[in-house]
């Protein structure tokens, strides 16, 4: 079986080499990973990876939590990117309403800068820019939201449909919302978070999303599975335990199991809505 890693942050330093680990990825069944930069701090990291390696697509975004780091010429370092990857996609962008709740500590911590995450209306401000950009370029987007599927629906109602459409990764909205969202173009991926108990519920939700729209992903080095799907322990400096691209064959296994369907259809289905969705491989790319 192979296997399409529709979201994860291979060039976060939590990882360690990122070498390493897309070589352990790729001996362990991932075929092709979408690696996610957040802003402008790691966007040169993302780049180099992909024009290494031909099995990583890049996507370039500002997260919503990085939002308030944004430099005055982020549009243009952003633009630059895209331009320098032909297969590079948009992402990751979106809103985070979760965000603005959280201490001060804990804030920083998770990377939004001394002042504190954006405001919503901010946050806001800065898809809408994205999301020009995406259309203008003919890229397709991957999207975070957390507590803002109001302002999300908004933000998508409120313009002509993205021509490549969208991934909602570690899509843990309502089921209720699936429909319009499908409308809209968007996909959307299960991560091996759902595997815990606690989140049975997003296992339902997913199964009422068509299978075209189907991926899944590993979030590396976040949405650490339980310990019984995971094949590569890992740790970040500091000791805290990481999740690693390579444990997406068996988080994969659990996720078919959960859905009651074998892995090597999930596999398959997701390795081909993958490639459609993010257009790869390109030729030379
Ligand atoms: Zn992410």
């Amino acid at each position: 079986m192979r296997w399409f890693d529709a979201h994860n942050h291979l060039q976060d330093p939590r990882l360690g080499d990122p070498t390493r680990r897309l070589t352990e990825a790729l001996a362990s069944g991932v075929e092709a990973m979408v690696v996610n930069g957040t802003g402008e701090g790691d966007w040169p990291a993302v780049l180099g990876l992909a024009q290494r390696f031909p099995e990583v697509i890049p996507a370039f975004g500002l997260h919503p939590w990085r939002a308030s780091t944004r430099s005055p010429v982020w549009r243009e370092e952003l633009e630059g990117c895209l331009v320098r990857c032909s297969r590079a996609g948009l992402g990751e962008a979106g809103l985070d309403g979760w965000i603005l709740d959280q201490p001060a500590d804990r804030c920083l911590e998770l990377g939004t800068g001394p002042s504190g995450p954006a405001p919503m209306e901010e946050q806001i401000a800065v898809l809408r820019a994205q999301l020009d950009l995406a259309e203008a370029r003919g890229l397709p987007v991957s999207l975070h939201c957390l507590r803002a599927w109001g302002p999300l629906l908004a933000v998508l109602r409120g313009r002509g449909p993205l021509p490549r459409g969208f991934l909602l990764h570690s899509y843990g909205g309502p089921a209720e919302l699936v429909a319009e969202l499908v409308r809209l173009g968007g996909h959307f991926s299960l991560s091996g978070h759902s595997l815990h108990p606690r989140k049975a519920h997003q296992i339902g939700v997913f199964r009422a999303i068509p299978r075209a729209r189907w991926l899944v992903e590993t979030d590396a080095p976040d949405q650490l599975p339980p310990a019984e799907w995971i094949t590569h322990p890992a740790a970040a400096p500091g000791g805290r335990p990481v999740n690693c691209p390579a444990n997406l064959p068996r988080i994969a296994v659990g996720l078919a199991d959960r859905l009651g369907l074998p892995a090597e259809e999930l596999a398959a289905r997701c390795e081909a809505n993958g490639r459609r969705f993010f257009g790869w491989p390109v030729s030379g790319a």
